[in-house]
């Protein structure tokens, strides 16, 4: 065939949704109440995200100091970054929480999110330190996942942190004591 009069087309693939014979009505009309059509496409974005004033607990574990907040208004101290107190709405200031504290309760995960996913099952933990009102959920390595038990519950552990921060929460993470 003449080069000129070949017909004009785009370079189709089978990659993402490739379907055959969708259902389709000879009347028109019955297009009104068609069931929404449903596809999967892969999705990736670079996102920029501001940590805002928790930016001090990360450059914290960046530093190898794991940082909570104490109301300056009254007595409350929390395990987590709050600027803000829940109570009485006064401001908090940092402090830095102590290398050890003790596993109030745990939980063995053996799912996760597609990060973790690799590493299940790990342990989740929330650590309690005296005279702290709140808890801080990190994870417990250095344990037998297979061999959990209760006794953990009150077990000393001591934070350790990521030599190569991510300023992610899991720059954090605790050891048996
Ligand atoms: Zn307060």
């Amino acid at each position: 065939m003449d080069e000129a009069k070949k017909p004009i087309r785009l370079p189709e693939s089978e990659e993402g949704a490739v379907l055959f014979n969708v259902p389709f009505p000879r009347d028109l009309k019955a297009l009104k109440g068609m069931a929404p059509i449903i596809t999967k496409s892969h999705y990736e974005i670079d996102y920029i995200h501001s940590y805002g004033q928790d930016s001090p607990f990360f450059a914290g574990l960046a530093n190898g100091k794991l940082l909570g907040t104490r109301c300056a208004g009254c007595p409350y101290t929390y395990g987590t970054p709050r600027l803000h107190c829940m109570y009485c709405g006064g401001e908090c200031d940092w402090f830095e929480l102590p290398r050890e504290g003790i596993v109030h309760t745990f939980t063995v995960c053996h799912y996760g999110s597609q990060e973790f996913l690799p590493e299940t099952p790990f342990v989740l933990i929330l650590v309690e330190w005296p005279g702290v009102d709140t808890m801080f959920l990190s994870r417990l390595v250095g344990v037998d996942s297979a061999a959990a038990s209760l006794e953990w519950v009150g077990m000393k552990v001591r934070s350790q942190f990521k030599r190569l921060s991510r300023l992610k929460p899991t720059d954090v993470y605790f050891v048996p004591a």
